[in-house]
Parts: structure tokens; C-alpha cells; sequence
């Protein structure tokens, strides 16, 4: 018997032990800078002449360590690794698997800091955040594992006296997942172990900007016992080894979490039947959002500003689920406005290393450029009110910046950004602002700010996104305590951290006998 579940507590660094600790872990990964890593396929350590350079945003200079590059020969072999090692893995008793994810859960919560360190390193993030990613990881873990305990027998049927029915479920095969740098460990690590525990084999592409702490988290797996050509490790180009494995006859599911035009582009690949397939594949596709965050006439109006500033600018706004539109009610919107404008412009954005840093840096150049334009794009559509501002010349720095006054249809109000900027629109009404709302083509998060019981019962049903939060922000979703996935072009709805998510990973299987 496991014990039940629980989510894994984020580190208090008001404790000068906690903050002592964090410090040492940076000390040491920044002493570990520079480190190459090889790929892994089918248990071999594979060197190669071209790498993938993983450097700090809050430093260009600063490299965090090198990767080896796979390439479609590569590829073509770890498929086949993976492919080969299924045939023993599939039939590994489930609690032994899940056994795998609890020790690599205890390997990680032993090195949670330094972990969080390279996240700091790697992706930018501040202390907090970087915590509450690796928490995360270990979560998926804890949770998955129990979950396929729960599965391995699968479900009760009904059986008429002369028959036994028994329906259960089984592994599909080669998997491959792309993950996003967004959340470098969580989402990796999740993506990876959700189809490992349930008797997969998986292909890791991590996201290029952040292949190290994957590297890292690789080695965990396999010093937890994870065996060979089970977990292949293979950074490589979108272009060349991402549409490579996605076509693949032997594909079976594709996990992915990144951009919507990715998603799309992976989605529409995957229903091509190629020569040699004799399967239809699945993809479980996390994409974007453009989520809103409501703010009702009745409401708390210091809670609403400060909820705001959470989900817009948390992590630098690159969470798919972060509030990039506040939709407030006209009566409360100058009051709102001005709360929001203040608490912004006293945010401290610089290294996320230091520990006063709220904001970090945005991940690389192509993202600089992106958000500064739509900053500029903001600024004819609307009106600025705090920030507006950049620097890329040591690092990628942007400071969080509200826009107000900007029509619904409006592109800051439409597209995902993927940066520290929220555009203010004004309702007339509720029913208004839910229009507003539900106005995009994402359906992802939301939150609503009211006291208005009537409204939050409205919203449950017509507040059209995925996860739906009341007087709170709409980021940070808690593995088995809130599900995360969303509707429309956010992805296939797949509920990450929920009760059903282990199934689409598995085939239901019916098996009938007559007496
Ligand atoms: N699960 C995260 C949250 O609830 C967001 C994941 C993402 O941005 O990809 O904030």
C-alpha cells in the first residue's frame, strides 16, 4: 500500500535556512556551468559533432552547458531502441513501474534545489516559480504512479452467469514526447513519466532553449532503474527530428505542450497513414492561451489588482494559462486600472538568481522581439500605463506592462503574447465582460473576481475554458487537485494531473470467456 497522495509543499524562503539552501544549490550548479551532455539511445551514450548551446536569458554570455544534437539517423534508431524495448517493458507488473517514479520522486526531492537552481539558470526563472516547478515534477510522479495502481486492473464489467468479462487496459507503444521550456521540469518530467508508467516507451525532445535540466532529469530515471531503450534522450531540430519522429510509421502517441501552430502542425502530420503503418496514431496536444481574468462589479477590488498582477506577470507571462486581458466591469474599471498600474510599476524585474527578483528575463531574442512589437502594436491599439520597456543587452528584459482601454477584437486581445503585458478592456455588463471572455480562439483559463454568487454559477457553465478559477488567479494548477488542459485551439483538453489522463496513454482491451 502507497500512501495517499498529497501535493508536494513549495519551499518558504522567508526561512533563512531555506534561502541558505537555495544559495549553496546555486553555487554549485553555477561551479557545474558548461557540461556537456550526451544523447541516450537504447542505453548508449551517443556524442555528436554538432550541439545544441543552452544559455542563461538573464545572461547571454553565461553558457549553461552543451547538448549533443540528434539528427534523423539518430532518430531512426532510438525508434527502433524504444520499439525493441517495449516488447519487455509493456509486460513489467505496473506497480513496479510506478515503483520507478517514486524513487526517481525521492532521487529528485533529495536534489529539489539544485534542480531549481538550473531552472534558474536555464530558463530564467525566479526563486519561487523554479520551486514550484520542480514541486510540480515530483507531483506528476506521486500522482501517476498512484494512478496506474489504481488502473492496472482495470475496470469492472458485467458478467451473465455462463462468461467471465474482464476490460482492462494496455500500453500502445513508441511515444514521443516534445516538451516545452516553459516549464522545463514539470511539464518534461510529466509528459515523460505519464506514458513510462503506463508500460510506453518513450522518445524525449525537449525543448531546445532547455535540454540540460532534461539531461538531468534523465539521469534520474535512469539511476532510478528506468531500463535501456525505455527512456531515449534525443534534443534535436523541430524541422528535422520532430516532423521525423511525428511521421514515423512505428509513432504511436505523441505528447506534446508548446505553441499553437506546433500543435497544429503535429496534429495534422499525425493522421497521415504512412507505408508500413497499421495504426491510427494519438496526439495529446497542450497548446496555447489567451486567458482572462474578470473582475465583477462586486468584488474585492485589492484582491482583483493583486490577481491580476499574478497571472499576467507571473514567470514573465510565459505561462499558457496567464491572464493576459483583464475584463473589468465599467463601475470599478478607473479603481481597478489604477491598483494595477501601481502594484506594477513597483515590481522588480532583474536576475531571477537573486532572491528580490519577481520578474526574470523573457527566454531568448525571438521572444525579445516578439513581445517588444506587440508592445508597440499595444500601444496604437490602446493606451500604456506601466512599462513598455526592454533591454536585451545583457540578458532579455522586459518590465510588466499594462495597456488600457483596448477593443476586445483588438490583436493584444486576441493573440497569445507569451510575455509580461495584460491589455485592459471594459465590460458594460456581466454578461458583457463573460462575451468578452469567451471571445477568443482559446479556451484555456480564466478567472473571475465577484462576490456575486449568480454570476459564479453563470460562469461554471458559460465561462467557456478549461480550468476556471474563482477570486483567485488563473496560473498554477496543482497536479490532482486541479487538472489542467483546455477547450477549443488550447489543445485536446487532455488534463494534466487528473484522474483520466493515465487512460490516453492506454488502449481498453475486452477479453470475453465462455463456460
Ligand atoms: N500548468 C500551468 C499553470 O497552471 C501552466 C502550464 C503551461 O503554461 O504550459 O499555470
Amino acid at each position: 500500500m502507497v500512501t495517499p497522495y498529497r501535493h508536494e509543499p513549495f519551499t518558504d524562503f522567508t526561512v533563512e535556512e531555506n534561502r541558505a539552501a537555495f544559495q549553496a544549490a546555486l553555487k554549485q550548479v553555477e561551479a557545474e556551468l558548461g557540461q556537456h551532455h550526451d544523447l541516450l539511445v537504447g542505453g548508449e551514450r551517443i556524442k555528436t559533432d554538432e550541439t545544441i548551446v543552452s544559455i542563461n536569458p538573464a545572461n547571454k554570455e553565461q553558457v549553461v552547458g552543451t547538448v549533443s544534437k540528434a539528427n534523423r539517423d539518430i532518430a531512426e534508431k532510438a525508434i527502433n531502441a524504444a520499439d525493441e524495448a517495449f516488447e519487455q517493458w509493456r509486460k513489467w507488473d505496473p506497480e513496479a513501474r510506478a515503483g520507478l517514479l517514486f524513487r526517481a520522486a525521492a532521487i529528485v526531492r533529495r536534489r529539489r534545489h539544485e534542480f531549481a537552481a538550473y531552472l534558474v539558470k536555464e530558463a530564467g526563472k525566479p526563486w519561487k516559480e523554479a520551486d514550484a516547478d520542480v514541486a510540480e515534477g515530483i507531483d506528476f510522479m506521486e500522482y501517476y504512479g498512484r494512478q496506474m495502481i489504481e488502473l492496472k486492473d482495470g475496470k469492472p464489467v458485467n458478467s451473465r452467469p455462463i462468461e467471465h468479462n474482464r476490460y482492462f487496459y494496455q500500453p500502445m507503444g513508441v511515444t514521443v514526447t516534445i516538451s516545452p521550456w516553459n516549464f522545463a521540469f514539470a511539464i518534461m518530467c510529466g509528459t515523460t513519466v505519464a506514458p513510462l508508467v503506463t508500460g510506453n516507451t518513450v522518445l524525449l525532445k525537449p525543448a531546445s532553449a532547455t535540454p540540460v535540466v532534461a539531461a538531468k532529469f534523465v539521469e534520474v530515471l535512469q539511476e532510478a532503474g528506468v531500463p535501456d531503450g525505455v527512456i531515449n534522450y534525443i534534443p534535436g531540430s523541430g524541422s528535422e527530428v520532430g516532423d521525423f519522429l511525428v511521421d514515423h510509421p512505428k509513432t504511436k502517441l505523441i505528447t506534446f505542450t508548446g505553441s499553437r501552430d506546433v500543435g497544429i502542425r503535429i496534429w495534422e502530420r499525425a493522421a497521415k497513414v504512412h507505408p508500413g503503418q497499421t495504426h491510427l496514431k494519438r496526439v495529446i496536444a497542450e497548446m496555447g492561451g489567451k486567458d482572462t481574468v474578470v473582475v465583477d462589479r462586486d468584488a474585492d477590488l485589492d484582491l482583483a489588482a493583486r490577481e491580476i498582477i499574478v497571472s499576467a506577470f507571473g514567470f514573465s507571462g510565459q505561462k499558457c494559462s496567464a491572464g493576459s486581458r483583464a475584463v473589468v466591469h465599467q463601475d470599478v474599471y478607473d479603481d481597478v486600472l489604477e491598483k494595477v498600474v501601481h502594484l506594477t510599476n513597483d515590481l522588480t524585474v532583474g536576475d531571477p538568481a537573486s532572491p528580490d527578483t519577481y520578474m526574470g528575463p523573457v527566454i531568448d531574442q525571438a521572444a525579445f522581439d516578439k513581445i517588444m512589437g506587440y508592445i508597440e502594436i499595444g500601444k496604437t491599439e490602446g493606451k500604456l500605463m506601466a512599462g513598455g520597456t526592454g533591454d536585451d543587452t545583457k540578458g532579455y528584459f522586459i518590465r510588466p506592462t499594462v495597456i488600457a482601454d483596448v477593443d476586445p477584437e483588438a490583436r493584444i486581445m486576441q493573440e497569445e503574447i507569451f510575455g509580461p503585458v495584460v491589455a485592459f478592456g471594459k465590460a458594460r455588463d456581466f454578461d458583457h465582460a463573460l462575451e468578452i471572455a469567451n471571445n477568443t480562439e482559446y479556451g484555456l483559463t480564466g478567472a473571475l473576481i465577484t462576490n456575486n454568487r449568480a454570476h459564479m454559477e453563470r460562469a461554471r457553465h458559460d465561462f467557456h475554458v478549461g480550468n476556471l478559477y474563482f477570486n483567485r488567479n488563473c496560473t498554477g494548477a496543482i497536479v490532482g487537485y486541479q487538472p489542467f488542459g483546455g477547450f477549443k485551439m488550447s489543445g485536446t483538453d487532455s488534463k494534466a494531473g487528473g484522474p483520466d489522463y493515465l487512460l490516453l496513454h492506454m488502449q481498453a482491451k475486452t477479453v470475453s470467456e465462455m463456460f
